[in-house]
């Protein structure tokens, strides 16, 4: 309230100033075209918000930018227990929580075909890859039960809106592009080649693109420290990195595929995955789309979404706590600020409104907790599988009981849930022993989570708004925080130094900037959740969501009074002002 009347008092003294110098005796509202030409959307794949506060003096180009010139949301976290990719982009893109937009996690055990779908298998589509390459697979928004913004504003302002999606990822790229995105691009690391399929048009300028810049070009480069070692934070080695094959622990990381390779090989393109140039490379294509599709320098409102993947990779190889972090952040802080700077010369300063999110975060690497005797370890997925079958043999279940548990999801067999559910001493048996696993919390049956029960409870009220009957499992476990998930078996070792994917807050909490049309510069310190950043872009564009669980960030909107109010400004002087309101 304080500031919003801070506002009002400062327009209202701008105001008559404005209108003296135009000699006009009313205030010329702001100069503002009706709708913002393009919508940016970037979502730094595993960017954790404290990566703000703690690396900020790092940067000096594009995500300086956005905390001066932005309005940078200090507390946003995701609501809701399975802090995934294709969960976190779903809910940026479509204002809704998982339950309803119904991308649980990145891939779950689907019942009826009793195996492990990905949130964007279609098998009535076939993936396509750019430059000759031949890629396996289909893809497409087909399980996303609520539409994209960008499907929104496609329909509802008829007037030649393009949407442009780019990301390492596929999940990334078509959560965010909907079903009727114009050109939705991925990353497929096999065939090392830029990917669309079937469900989305093919376009020339990524085929361009594609020929004239391939990945492979960055073969035999070698990743070394961008900064002076005196600014990095922490150990130069991460304790209990896992990096790809091929890096070693700490810098340099050379990439050039497996031993004794001589050209790009799937170990180059994991490799690249996992170094700055791939984000790079995906700023190069996004700036390609601007200038190619003149996005923002037509009729309507375009909408471009870059989701950049390799911070995560390099977060799940390094962690948090490491140099590699640092400076894939410092070289991302270059890439946007040459993306800023294309965007303000193609399609001018203030004409485009930009936002910045991640998808969710990530736990420090439980090794170094321990080293500093914090309470971490890792939970062992096997270890709940195994000790479940255990549980249950007293009682003659057939086995195996558990068809499968991803992660958080424990899904039974058909009809062994529904025969549990009848037996209370088996039941029992089995939560004990889910519960005698090293770092679980607790456990929640899927009752207790349908049709989002209303609660007190933070934890029951996260875990209700990642559930969708038809998708998850039938018991869901939380761990204790800092013990994140291992998903190695004796055959497979872990492939990674950390990871996310639950209720706690490091992996929920993730920065929200806004930045350019309509936006209020500032810091803003309420409570938010990514789902209020669609419902702000449908504000500001003037369209209806079909639903969301967001609101409108209101408090960071710039507010044109003098031309709403012209009542009051024309009023006469000895009239009482009347006191401020904030709903014009
Ligand atoms: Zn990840």
């Amino acid at each position: 309230m304080a500031r919003r009347a801070a506002i009002l008092t400062f327009l209202s003294i701008l105001g008559p100033l404005a209108g003296a110098q135009n000699n006009s005796p009313v205030a010329k509202p702001p100069k503002m075209p009706p709708r913002p030409k393009l919508i940016v959307l970037l979502v730094v794949d595993q960017m954790r918000a404290d990566y703000f506060e703690k690396f900020r003096g790092q940067w000096t180009g594009g995500l300086k930018r956005l905390v001066e010139e932005g309005a940078w949301f200090r507390d946003a976290a995701y609501p809701y227990a399975t802090t995934e990719t294709c969960v976190g982009h779903a809910t940026i893109s479509t204002g809704a929580l998982p339950a309803a937009h119904g991308m649980i996690s990145n891939e779950w055990f689907d019942r009826e075909l009793e195996k492990t779908v990905t949130c964007t298998d279609d098998s009535k589509v076939k993936n396509l890859g750019y430059a000759g390459a031949s890629v396996t697979g289909g893809n497409s928004a087909s399980k996303m039960l609520v539409p994209a913004f960008a499907d929104e504003l496609k329909s509802q302002t008829g007037s030649g809106t393009r949407v442009v999606t780019f990301s390492l990822k596929a999940r990334a790229a078509i959560t965010m592009g909907g079903r009727l995105g114009d050109a939705v691009t991925w990353f497929d690391a096999d065939a090392g080649a830029w990917t669309t399929s079937s469900a989305y048009p093919v376009v020339e300028f990524v085929e361009e693109f594609a020929k004239a810049h391939p990945a492979a070009g960055d073969y035999g480069k070698t990743w070394t420290p961008m900064l002076p070692a005196s600014a990095y934070l922490y150990d130069r080695t991460a304790t209990g990195a896992v990096p790809p094959a091929g890096f070693g622990a700490a810098f340099p990381h050379p990439l050039r595929g497996q031993q004794d390779s001589t050209g790009p090989d799937p170990v180059f393109y994991s490799q690249w995955h996992t170094s700055p140039y791939a984000d790079t490379c995906l700023t190069r294509i996004a700036e390609t789309a601007v200038d190619k599709l003149e996005l923002g320098a037509r009729a309507g409102t375009d909408f471009l979404g870059v989701s950049y993947s390799s911070v995560d990779y390099v977060g799940h190889a390094f962690g948090p706590r490491s140099w590699e972090i640092q400076d894939v952040l410092a070289r991302l802080d270059q890439d946007l600020a040459e993306l800023f700077r294309h965007l303000d010369k193609k399609v001018g300063k203030g004409n485009y409104v930009l936002a910045l999110s991640a998808d969710h975060g990530v736990v420090p690497i439980p090794e170094n907790m321990q080293k500093s005797g914090m309470d971490a370890g890792w939970l062992s997925i096997e270890s709940v599988k195994e000790r479940i079958e255990k549980s249950l043999e007293p009682f003659h279940y057939a086995k195996p009981a558990v068809a499968d548990v991803s992660a958080s999801d424990v899904y039974f067999t058909p009809g062994a849930y529904d025969k549990l559910k009848k037996d209370p001493a088996a039941l029992r048996a089995v939560l004990e022993a889910i519960q005698s696993v090293p770092g679980v919390a607790r456990v929640y049956r899927a009752e207790e989570l349908e049709d989002r029960p209303g609660t007190q409870s933070p934890m029951l009220s996260a875990e209700a708004a990642s559930f969708l009957k038809a998708r998850s499992g039938d018991l869901l476990i939380v761990p204790r925080p800092y013990w994140p998930w291992d998903s190695s078996t004796p055959t497979s070792p872990r492939q990674y130094g950390t990871t996310h994917g639950t209720p706690h807050y490091y992996d929920q909490r993730v920065p929200v900037l806004l930045m350019g049309y309509g936006i209020e510069p500032g810091e803003y310190f309420q409570a938010i959740t990514p789902a209020d950043i669609a419902p702000t872009l449908a504000a500001l564009t003037g369209i209806t969501l079909a639903t969301h669980d967001g609101r409108v960030l209101a408090e960071a909107l710039k507010r044109p009074v003098e031309a709403r109010r012209p009542a009051q400004l024309t009023r006469p002087k000895s009239a009482p002002a009347p006191a401020p309101t904030t709903n014009p």
